[in-house]
């Protein structure tokens, strides 16, 4: 049997994963003059739904970088109100042009649009390494530190030698298992379901969610049609399924009665995804030679679809941190440290608040079968409508917003 010797390459810094955490900590390490390799193992960035919100904090990023008129050159839609109907009571949950930022709006772009604009942007600078297809598989430990890792390609093994190694490749990391790093569990009651239906002329454009008896629906306003997800007890698909599509395509109209004509879209399960929720947390980020960043170091909840904000945050202060000691080639454990030590407040207390909702809220909703009573905190809101602002707040910028400290170079 023929055994393939493995293309070696040399880096500063190699990441493993190509999402939001992925791409931006490349494009900024590089900017940074940082040389730099991401794998990505799809071969594009086309995929299923996973998320297509660019928050106002990330827009912030990318203004900074000098960058927001070639992003909102892209199509997309911008939404400044999101909305909500909690049994009979109808209110706008988050105003975000209240917010004191550069764009008052969360962008609702695909996300493969983004992550792709964030590749070209990173090709500017020579530091930028991407490939695509190349699946880190395994990682390279000597003497207790990672040094490097090894990845699968079409053209056979590869091997990348780097001072650090960062784990931006998502809730399933291999990187973080691999490092034996350990996970802490947080539990969730719902999963989702998602799944598209066909928008109309005539129908409003604002994100929206329906809070109902049992029931959960949030419908996102994408251009051309509507991106729901329906919000399920965990594990219930098998029953809901077993109740056949008609049933499934009745509850939906009945939530959403504006889409009730073309329900009829939903010919067959396989147009519905499922997202199975989870919502965990590192103890610790990093080990000597490796950190995790995103999702692998945070699988977040979808309350508030915040995750694709958290993982692009986390690379920002992963790059003011990092740039320099991985530049001159002096990175050392400490520095890894005060990575965790800035990113860990901001998402322990997102997840904080994630978990109560879901705790309180989704939970007593999924499991209800009388009429709602709205929360407190809405009727609140309703009484006294500028507290949408805290809402807005928390979803648009989150816990402590990063701000690009580091210069081409
Ligand atoms: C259905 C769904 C809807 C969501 N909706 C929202 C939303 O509306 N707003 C929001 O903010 N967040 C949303 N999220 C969450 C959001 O997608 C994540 O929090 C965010 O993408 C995290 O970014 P990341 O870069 O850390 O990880 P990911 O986006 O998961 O990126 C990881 C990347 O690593 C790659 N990868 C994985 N394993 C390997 C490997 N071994 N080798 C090489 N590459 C690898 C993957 O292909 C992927 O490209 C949603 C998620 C899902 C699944």
């Amino acid at each position: 049997m023929a055994v393939m010797t493995p293309e070696t390459l040399t880096v500063q810094c190699c990441i493993a994963g190509g999402g939001p955490a992925g791409m931006m900590l490349g494009l900024l390490l590089a900017r940074a003059g940082v040389s730099v390799i991401v794998l990505e193992k799809h071969q594009d960035f086309l995929r299923d739904f996973r998320g297509d919100t660019i928050h106002p904090s990330t827009l912030e990023v990318i203004h900074e970088l000098g960058l927001l008129d070639r992003l909102l050159g892209l199509p997309h839609q911008k939404v400044r109100k999101m909305r909500a109907q909690f049994g009979d009571l109808a209110l706008t949950v988050a105003d975000f042009s209240t917010l004191s930022t550069q764009c008052r709006f969360i962008a609702f772009m695909p996300q493969w649009d983004f992550l792709n604009f964030l590749a070209e942007e990173g090709k500017q600078y020579a530091a930028f390494h991407l490939r695509m297809q190349a699946e880190v598989i395994d990682l390279i430990d000597e003497a207790g530190s990672i040094v490097g890792l090894h990845a699968r390609t079409p053209d056979g093994p590869l091997e990348v030698r780097a001072a650090l190694v960062v784990g931006a490749d998502g809730r399933h990391s291999v990187v973080r298992a691999r490092a034996g790093l350990a996970v802490e569990e947080f539990g969730a009651p719902m999963d989702v379901l998602w799944f598209r239906l066909s928008r109309h002329l005539g129908d409003p454009t604002e994100p929206f969610a329906r809070f109902d008896q049992g029931r959960i629906f949030i419908m996102l306003y994408r251009g051309e049609y509507w991106q729901c997800g329906s919000v399920i007890p965990k594990g219930s698909l098998d029953q809901i399924r077993a109740r056949g599509l008609p049933a499934f395509r009745e509850t939906v109209a009945q939530l959403s009665p504006f889409v009730a004509d073309r329900v009829s879209e939903l010919k067959d399960w396989e147009q519905v995804k499922l997202l199975t929720v989870q919502v965990d947390r590192l103890q610790q980020w990093f080990r000597q030679g490796l950190l995790c960043i995103g999702d692998a170091a945070h699988a977040m909840s979808p309350i508030g679809g915040v995750g694709i904000n958290l993982a692009i945050q986390d690379a920002v202060a992963a790059t003011n941190l990092l740039a320099v000691p991985l530049r001159e080639d002096r990175l050392t454990l400490d520095d890894l440290r005060l990575v965790q030590a800035r990113r860990a407040w901001p998402t322990n207390m997102t997840q904080r608040v994630q978990l109560m909702v879901q705790n309180r809220i989704i939970k007593r909703v999924l499991g209800s079968s009388a009429p709602l009573q709205p929360p407190l905190g809405l009727r609140l809101i309703v009484r006294f409508p500028l507290l949408s602002r805290f809402p807005a707040r928390m979803i648009g910028m989150g816990f402590r917003p990063e701000h690009v400290r580091t210069s081409v170079v």
